[in-house]
């Protein structure tokens, strides 16, 4: 059969321990025997990243910008630990974080459902596509212990001088402060995205906040995202059928846990980091959620939710056996090619990736699966395979797919 043609190249970012193993099994087996695969390679893994000054990875976020799809390996964020075991220069960046910056992107985090793995709430039939606001709030805070009596007071100064001043609290004792702060441009930039990735994959969006008690701070968000819609998106969401609304968190959290599932959350930067967490834990487990980055431009980067799986590595390093689940990053290349084909009208390449999807999802619903799978499982007697043979058993799956 002959292989199928890419005309534009993905950005290939390739990372780091267990999942770096993972990635070249599935480009030999599950890939190159299929397509004429065409990437622009960038190795994103621990001593590259140190060897080039981390310079390789502003390097792959330009080419995102310039290719538009990317697909990425789960890579090591560095901290003490890895600063001795790679005897890095620097405590370099997360990966993620850089490639956030320099597309200015929102990720989107999705389950892949299977049957047989149930999620914990009976009613979700579909999956819940969590969207994190990825900048300021608490993550860019400022924060003072208060030692004793006093006044704290919040001032903004102008260039030229001028100032406001709130009274936060008149302390007569000990305490704490936290200062936060976010952008108008950075909360539209995550409204555009979201608009954007609801149009792409046709569904609801839904976004919450605390508005009712934060008048100005979380109101601002709600406001942005209201006038955004009113201005470019309603007439398109209209034409597919598909909502946005806007509610309380409380109310959000009460009506997802009611929902069939189907639909975005955006949530605010923190909401994000703690829902998508109890979203993924209620779903299964986080090595069979997807995640997207999608930059308001409309670039896209493609990866798996979870990390680079160092426990299994070292394992592996010892030269035993691994029983390693593939599949969101097998989804991550889906993903991108996918998206690769709809960009250069490639139907072929979309086929491939969509039947790839279906050959994973079927190979676990047979009973094929890996150890961690089997332990979510509803099914009886599964069949546990290491790393490799289960990338094997999917290629099998794929083979008697009809395409
Ligand atoms: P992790 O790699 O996601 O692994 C945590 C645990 O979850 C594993 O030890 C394993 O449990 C289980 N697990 C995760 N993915 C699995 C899979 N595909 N198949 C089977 N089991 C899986 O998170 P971590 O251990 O906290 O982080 C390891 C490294 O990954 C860190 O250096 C971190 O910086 C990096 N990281 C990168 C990204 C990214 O690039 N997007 C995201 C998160 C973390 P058992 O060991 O019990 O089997
Ligand atoms: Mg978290």
């Amino acid at each position: 059969m002959a292989k199928i043609q890419m005309t534009t190249p993905l950005v290939e970012m390739d990372g780091d321990e267990m999942t770096r193993i993972l990635w070249r099994m599935i480009k030999e087996e599950l890939l190159l025997p299929y397509i004429d695969l065409k990437t622009e390679y960038y190795d994103l893994g621990l001593e590259n990243r140190n060897a080039t000054d981390d310079q390789v990875t502003v390097d792959s976020a330009k080419a995102t910008l310039k290719h538009g799809v990317a697909v990425k390996c789960a890579t090591i964020t560095p901290n003490g630990a890895r600063m001795k075991e790679y005897q890095l220069k620097e405590m370099w960046k997360s990966p993620n974080g850089t490639v956030r910056a320099i597309l200015d992107g929102t990720v989107f985090r999705a389950p892949i459902l299977v049957k047989g793995i149930v999620p914990y709430v009976k009613n979700w039939e579909k999956p819940i596509t969590i969207a994190r606001h990825a900048y300021g709030d608490v993550y860019k805070n400022t924060e003072i212990k208060v030692p004793g009596p006093g006044k704290a007071e919040l001032v903004f100064t102008a260039p030229d001088g001028t100032q406001i001043r709130e009274t936060i609290h008149e302390f007569d004792g000990p305490g704490i402060l936290q200062g936060i702060h976010n952008t108008e441009k950075s909360i539209e930039s995550f409204a555009r995205a979201c608009f954007s990735y609801a149009v792409d994959t046709r569904q609801d969006l839904w976004f919450s906040t605390k508005d009712t008690i934060s008048k100005k701070y979380d109101h601002t968000f709600k406001d942005i995202f209201q006038e955004l819609y009113d201005r470019e998106y309603r007439e398109k969401f209209e034409e597919l059928g598909i909502e946005y609304f806007y509610t309380l968190i409380d109310d959000a959290v009460a009506r997802v846990i009611r929902s069939e599932g189907g639909f975005i959350w955006a949530c605010k930067n923190y909401d994000g980091d703690v829902m998508s967490d109890m979203v993924a834990t209620a779903y299964g487990d986080l090595s069979m959620m997807t995640s997207v980055l999608v930059s308001p431009s409309g670039v896209y980067e493609y990866e798996a939710a979870h990390g680079t799986v160092q426990r299994h590595y070292y394992k592996h390093l010892k030269g035993e056996e691994t029983s390693t689940n593939s599949i969101a990053t097998i989804f991550a290349w889906t993903g991108a090619l996918n998206k690769r084909g709809e960009l250069d009208k490639n139907s072929e390449l979309c086929a491939f990736a969509k039947r790839l999807e279906r050959a994973c999802i079927k190979t676990v619903e047979d009973g094929k699966m890996t150890k961690s799978l089997s332990l979510i499982s509803t099914c009886e007697h599964p069949v546990i395979l290491n790393s490799l043979d289960f990338i094997k058993a999917i290629r099998e799956t794929f083979d008697a797919l009809e395409g």
